[in-house]
């Protein structure tokens, strides 16, 4: 037996509720699936699957997919920490929330997982079975992987200035919710967004000839129904006031989240149901967090 200590996720607590559960370490035998390396583990749990056997008592958990903290270990097992079609059809949208919130906790505590990256290549050559779909501004300090510590395979990605959803953005989530299986959708705007702030102190006036760039309105346009939105400043209503761009920042994130449902009937019929998700968040470049609105 390899000797693995691993820290259960509240909503994993949950789950093992009503079992004996008197801590939260675990003994992990080598013939589970766990992939797990020196920071991190991933442990797939079925029902009336698996049987963990701890120091202290055995545990049969009826539940999906668990991807903990590795607090420590005494054996190192080879890494390979992809998401399977399995993990994805078994995770709820809420563990995959809860992965994204972990996985930023870890970027801001600097303890992101040490990857194999050959190994999660290998892993994911057949095929993908992302959790989620997000949708992020393609600043350079807002890359999804990167703030949610996620790996090869995790999760789609589509990038734009002020994360506005296009057409073809569009078609791409429609993929990978209707077709790929992701269930959760995440709409990640963040403060002193260029794209935002150009909005902003572009109001009243024409984009293109103040900018001189010929397809920014493409940008600015959609933004500006935030900037109208965001009715409670009226002193300063610039780019320099933070707390009003932040405002609008949030209201063009939620502003997005209104055109997915309202374009595309497929989305929103998964997102009227109980195993999918589709939410906002603020990525903070002050301090790395994001923050879920
Ligand atoms: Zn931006």
């Amino acid at each position: 037996m390899r000797n693995v200590r691993l820290e259960l996720l509240p909503s994993q607590k949950k789950c093992a509720e009503n079992h004996t559960v008197t801590h939260s370490t675990l003994d992990v035998k080598p013939a589970l699936p766990a992939f797990l390396d020196q920071n991190f583990a991933r442990v797939r749990l079925t029902l009336g699957g698996f049987r963990l056997i701890s120091r202290q008592f055995t545990l049969v958990l009826s539940v999906t997919t668990i991807k903990s903290n590795l607090m420590s270990s005494t054996n190192v097992i080879d890494p390979v920490q992809v998401v399977t079609k399995d993990i994805q059809k078994e995770a709820s949208p809420e563990s995959i929330l809860a992965l994204l919130r972990a996985g930023n906790q870890r970027f801001r505590d600097n303890n992101r997982v040490a990857r194999k990256n050959s190994d999660d290549v290998a892993a994911t050559t057949g095929g993908q079975a992302p959790l989620a779909v997000a949708l992020a501004c393609m600043d350079s300090r807002v890359g999804p992987e990167a703030i949610f510590d996620v790996g090869i395979g995790d999760i789609f990605s589509i990038r734009v200035a002020g994360n506005i959803v296009s057409p073809e953005a569009l078609g791409s989530m429609e993929y990978g919710c209707g077709v790929a299986g992701s269930k959760v959708v995440i709409v990640i705007g963040h403060t002193r967004c260029g794209a935002v702030n150009a909005t902003i102190d572009l109001m009243g006036k024409d984009a293109k000839e103040a900018t001189g760039l010929d397809n920014i309105a493409s940008i600015t346009g959609p933004i500006s129904r935030a900037v109208d939105q965001e009715t409670s400043e009226s002193d300063d209503r610039s780019s320099k006031n933070e707390d009003f761009a932040i405002r609008v920042t949030e209201l063009n994130v939620l502003q997005t989240i209104k055109d997915i449902r309202a374009k595309s009937p497929v989305i929103d019929k998964l997102a009227s149901g109980d195993d999918f998700e589709i939410v906002g968040a603020v990525y903070d470049v002050r301090n790395g967090e994001v923050k879920f609105l």
